[in-house]
C-alpha cells in the first residue's frame, strides 16, 4: 500500500456519467481491491474510493460514475494530468475459494470491480450483467468469461428483466456479486437456498480507506468489521 502520484493515460466518457480512467501503476493487485483517489489541487479534501476495474502490467483501469464533487472533479482531468492514488486497499477476492464453477453477477456500475476478477478466473466463470437501460461494459467481460448474459429492465439490449431471473444456481459452486443492495440481498437468499458459497463486494461511505476512522463499519456475525480494511469483500454467511 503506498501513496503515489500517477500520470493519467486516458479519462474518457464511455456512457452517461460513466468514465474509464487509465493511469500508470506498477505493483500487484488482487481483484476486488480499491484505491483512494484525489486530485492534486485540493478541490476536495477526502480522497474517494474507486475499485480496480482492470489491471495490465503498468496500467490500472477504473470505471466510475460521477455522483458529486469528487468524481465530477476527477472526470475533468485529462491525459498526462497527475492524480494522487493511495492503495491498493482492502482484502480483495480470495480466488482459492473460487476454483469451481463460478457465477459473477454485477448490477449497473457494481459490475466495475468484477472485470479483473473475471479476467483472473477465465472461462471457469460465467458473467451476468444487469442494467436499467444502458449497457456499458459487456464486451470486455465477453473476452474473458465462459459465457456472458446481459439484461436490461426494459429489454432494449439483451434479455428483458432483472439479472436475478436468469441465473441457474444449480450450475455453480460459488457466486460473486456487486451492485445495488436489493439485488445482492436477493442473490444471497438464493445462494442460501441452494447451499452455494456467496461473496459480496460492499460499498460504504469511507473517509480514510485504511481502517482508522471506523466510518465504514459493517455489522457481521463476528462483530463490527471495517468495509475498507476487513472488506470490501465479505462472505455472505458472515453478514447479518
Ligand atoms: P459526494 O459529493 O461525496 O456524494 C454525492 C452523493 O452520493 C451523496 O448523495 C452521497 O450521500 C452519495 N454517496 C457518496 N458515496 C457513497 C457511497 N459509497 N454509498 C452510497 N452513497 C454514496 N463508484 C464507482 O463509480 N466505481 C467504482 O469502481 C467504485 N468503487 C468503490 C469501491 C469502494 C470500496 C467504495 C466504498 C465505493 C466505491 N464507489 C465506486 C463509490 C464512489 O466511491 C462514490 O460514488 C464516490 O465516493 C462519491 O464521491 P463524490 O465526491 O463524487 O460524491
Amino acid at each position: 500500500m503506498k501513496v503515489i502520484k500517477s500520470r493519467i493515460i486516458e479519462n474518457n466518457l464511455v456512457s452517461d456519467r460513466i468514465y474509464r480512467l487509465k493511469v500508470e501503476f506498477t505493483g500487484d493487485i488482487i481483484p476486488g481491491q480499491f484505491f483512494m483517489i484525489k486530485t492534486l489541487d485540493n478541490s476536495f479534501l477526502l480522497p474517494r474510493p474507486i475499485s480496480v476495474h482492470d489491471f495490465n502490467q503498468n496500467e490500472l483501469t477504473f470505471l466510475y460514475r460521477t455522483e458529486g464533487t469528487g468524481t465530477t472533479k476527477i472526470s475533468t482531468m485529462r491525459e498526462n494530468d497527475a492524480l494522487q492514488l493511495f492503495g491498493p486497499l482492502g482484502n480483495g477476492f480470495d480466488v482459492n475459494e473460487l476454483k469451481g464453477r463460478t457465477a459473477i453477477i454485477g448490477g449497473g456500475i457494481g459490475a466495475a470491480p468484477l472485470l479483473y476478477l473475471s479476467k483472473v478466473l477465465g472461462r471457469n466463470a460465467d458473467v451476468y450483467l444487469g442494467y436499467k437501460d444502458d449497457v456499458y461494459i459487456d464486451d470486455l467481460f465477453r473476452q474473458y468469461a465462459g459465457s456472458t448474459v446481459v439484461c436490461t429492465e426494459d429489454g432494449c439490449i439483451g434479455e428483458k428483466g432483472f439479472v436475478t431471473e436468469f441465473i441457474d444456481y444449480k450450475k455453480y459452486d460459488a457466486v460473486v456479486t456487486c451492485g445495488p443492495e436489493i439485488m445482492m440481498n436477493k442473490i444471497i437468499e438464493s445462494c442460501r437456498e441452494h447451499n452455494i458459497k456467496c461473496f459480496v463486494s460492499l460499498e460504504r461511505r469511507m473517509a480514510c480507506g485504511m481502517g482508522v476512522c471506523l466510518g465504514c463499519t459493517v455489522e457481521t456475525k463476528n462483530g463490527y468489521k471495517r468495509a475498507c480494511k476487513d472488506g470490501p469483500i465479505f462472505s455472505a454467511d458472515e453478514l447479518r
